[in-house]
């Protein structure tokens, strides 16, 4: 495996070349050691992006390419990523911390969102629509010209493949910035786009700060869309500057998603669910089921049983295979984590286990944190309604459908919900009152690139994947054709007197 990071070049439109903004330093949280530094993007370095962007969107050699042909791009990127699967888990693992195991399947996923995507587009029609005169009716789809892509450290190739492949499918042009604390693996997705041949000045790396970098993209007057995902504060901003240009925005931001336990469910499948469902990615998942809530009558003996099978969770290096929860992104976010947990117990939560640092020497230089679970509080407190997006569930007991309907919904995100149950109509009943854009039955944090994935309240606005994916980076127009070949009666004209 080819163990060197990038080089200090951005990628602007095409060009490698030395960014003009601010450094940006990428840790390797796991052992307390720095990756590399790097010369991020400055705002004139997203000025000349967009520039040449906008120029390279509207050639025909792109927005007039046949939807086969714009597709057979997409997917030399989509086998360019598979080729490299190896070396972007490495990249990706250093600058995250998170598992190999994990940083692969993020891979193996972002290639096939590649080539979905093309795929979609080579099977998507315009539409005939039904008239309603002697004349034709034709809607198509277009491209919306340069689209801003922002995404979060916490999976960035799966996210950033969320974002452009679609765009690109639909014939923008796409400026990307990634997250400053994992910077590295969306620069080696440059490299594998410039292989694929896409024409130059259609899709740049601009990793920097929110504050310069994001801002100017979003501002930018030839920017046509935002597409962000990350934080529930930030995505609330954006849309404030959307609003200001009357741009279209997608947002998908955080969550505080209940995972619904049932007196009547397999509990050995409902507890390795509920594992992977909060600490896996060390709880660093927007989708993460951090609020538990388990029926009263089988509380006590089921949450000892978790208890026991989260103490038993190896807690280790990402590239240990047999590590299940690596460290937290960057020491800065395990003292939040920890403020939260320390937050939660003033609230007069009860630790049942977890809540500190692991003592294992070999783990004490980096970032990690004990998969930590807490009860004793009510749904109203502070650590069951804010996200922590780290290793820790709170537990809460529930009395009936009613009553977990009632608190599941009292919270202001909406992006997941998982329910475990025998009785497949009361899960039913249950997912489809809950506020979630997704909910998993028996199962929690299974992902189909073809199935639509998004939030509501403040977990956002609008869904990504799934075929109508591609629509959400293109405009609709309607063509009326007439075919009377007749004039307008209205006018009266020509005359006949
Ligand atoms: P964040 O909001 O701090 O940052 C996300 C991105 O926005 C980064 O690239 C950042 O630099 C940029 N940004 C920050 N301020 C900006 C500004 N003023 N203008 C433009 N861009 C700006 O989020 P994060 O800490 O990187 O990621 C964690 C968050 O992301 C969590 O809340 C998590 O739930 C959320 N998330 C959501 C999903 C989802 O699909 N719903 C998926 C992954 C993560």
């Amino acid at each position: 495996m080819d163990q060197q990071f990038p080089n200090d070049q951005i990628f602007v439109a095409g060009e490698w070349q030395k960014g003009r903004g601010a450094e940006i330093r990428s840790d390797f949280a796991a052992e307390g050691t720095e990756n590399t530094v790097i010369s991020g993007a400055s705002a004139d370095d997203v000025d000349a992006a967009i520039e040449r962007a906008k120029a390279a969107q509207a050639h025909a050699g792109w927005s007039g390419l046949k939807p086969h042909e714009r597709a057979s791009y997409l997917y030399r990127i989509s086998d360019g990523i598979t080729a490299n699967i190896e070396r972007i888990a490495w990249v990706q693992s250093r600058d995250t911390s998170k598992t190999l195991t994990e940083t692969r399947a993020l891979a193996t996923s972002a290639a096939a969102t590649f080539r979905y995507f093309g795929a979609v587009l080579e099977t998507s029609d315009d539409l005939l629509t039904a008239p309603r005169g002697a004349y034709q009716t034709l809607s198509v789809y277009e491209p919306l010209g340069v689209v801003a892509a922002i995404t979060p450290w916490n999976s960035p190739i799966a996210s950033d493949a969320q974002k452009v492949a679609p765009a690109l499918a639909a014939g923008n042009a796409v400026v990307l910035k990634p997250a400053s604390w994992s910077p590295l693996v969306s620069l080696e997705l440059a490299r594998i786009v410039e292989e694929a041949g896409l024409p130059r000045g259609l899709f740049s790396v601009l990793p920097g700060s929110g504050r310069e970098v994001g801002n100017r993209l979003v501002e930018h007057p030839d920017i046509a869309k935002v597409s962000f995902t990350g934080g529930t504060s930030t995505g609330r901003h954006l849309a404030l500057a959307a609003a200001r240009k009357l741009m279209p925005v997608s947002l998908e931001l955080g969550g505080k998603s209940p995972t619904i336990v049932f007196e009547d469910c397999d509990e050995d499948l409902a507890i390795a669910g509920i594992l992977f469902g909060i600490f896996s990615s060390s709880g660093q998942s927007c989708i993460a089921g951090s609020r538990l809530f388990v029926q009263r009558s089988i509380y006590d003996r089921f949450v000892a049983r978790l208890v026991e099978a989260t103490n038993r969770l190896r807690v280790g290096h990402p590239f240990d295979a047999a590590t299940q929860v690596s460290s937290l992104v960057h020491p800065d976010h395990r003292e939040s984590v920890e403020d939260y947990v320390r937050l939660g117990l003033d609230e007069g939560a009860e630790l049942l286990t977890g809540g500190t640092r692991p003592d294992a020497p070999e783990l004490t230089n980096g970032a990690f944190y004990a998969p930590t679970i807490l009860a004793g509080v009510s749904n109203t407190a502070r650590i069951c309604r804010e996200e922590v997006f780290g290793p820790v569930l709170v537990v809460m007991p529930f009395d009936d459908e009613a009553d977990v309907i009632a608190q599941g919904n009292d919270n202001d995100y909406g992006l997941a919900c998982g329910i475990w149950t025998r009785d497949y109509p009361k899960a039913m009943r249950v997912g489809h009152a809950i506020q979630a854009g997704t909910v998993w039955i028996n199962t929690y944090k299974q992902f189909s690139i073809s199935t639509p994935f998004g939030g509501d309240g403040d977990s956002g606005i609008g869904r990504e994947k799934g075929r109508s994916g591609l629509r959400a980076y293109q405009r609709q127009k309607s063509f009326y054709t007439d075919l009377s070949g007749q004039p307008h009666p209205w006018a009266r004209w020509p005359a006949d007197d």
